[in-house]
């Protein structure tokens, strides 16, 4: 099964995402993880995602199409996957054609999700995740990515679910629409 969560930074995609695996056997990747692995690299490519990142700008679609589609001909992902923060903007949804079987849209309040982000951020904060990239991931993600959830609500393959619910009726409704409740 092929399954894409799509929602703001803060929606819990890595939570349900990381349920979702151990439930279903397949596995999770996050787009953002393999972009923090790459922009540990002391290459030019390492250091211009690094610089992308903090700044919470996007990496170019076809530079991201072409990381991405690279990672998943890998064998651990020919069964199945469940991909979190891909595909991010129109032109990403219309290049992906890898047959996918559900997308997941978690939505929550820009204001829940920037709730939940400050008290994460009192921990084990990531280095891109400053205010500022924080607030501009949130717009970009309302002038990006919610065309791509239209996008797939045209095709049907979209499913809207209240993000902002408790974590195990969330992973409950994911499993009842992808059918395996
Ligand atoms: P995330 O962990 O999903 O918040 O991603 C962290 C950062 O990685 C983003 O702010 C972007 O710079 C980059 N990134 C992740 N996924 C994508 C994508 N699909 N397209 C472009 N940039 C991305």
């Amino acid at each position: 099964m092929k399954i894409v969560l799509i929602g703001i930074q803060g929606s819990g995609k890595s939570t349900q995402g990381n349920l979702l695996s151990k439930k279903l056997k397949i596995p999770y990747l996050s787009t953002g993880h393999i972009f923090r692995e790459l922009a540990k690299e002391r290459t030019n490519l390492g250091r211009y995602i690094k610089e992308v990142m903090n700044a919470g700008y996007l990496i170019p679609d076809d530079k991201t199409l072409e990381i991405v589609s690279e990672y998943l001909k890998r064998d651990e992902y020919k069964n199945g996957y469940i991909l979190d923060g891909f595909p991010r903007t129109p032109l990403q949804a219309k290049a992906f054609k890898n047959g996918i079987d559900k997308v997941i849209y978690l939505k929550v309040s820009d204001k829940e999700a920037l709730w939940r982000l400050s008290l994460r951020n009192d921990g084990e904060g990531r280095e891109d995740d400053t205010l500022r990239a924080i607030h501009k991931r949130i717009e970009l993600f309302h002038k990006f990515t919610e065309p791509v959830l239209s996008f797939y609500k045209k095709i049907g393959e979209l499913v809207e679910i209240d993000g902002e619910a408790d974590i195990k009726i969330i992973h409950r409704q994911i499993l009842k629409v992808l059918g395996v409740a």
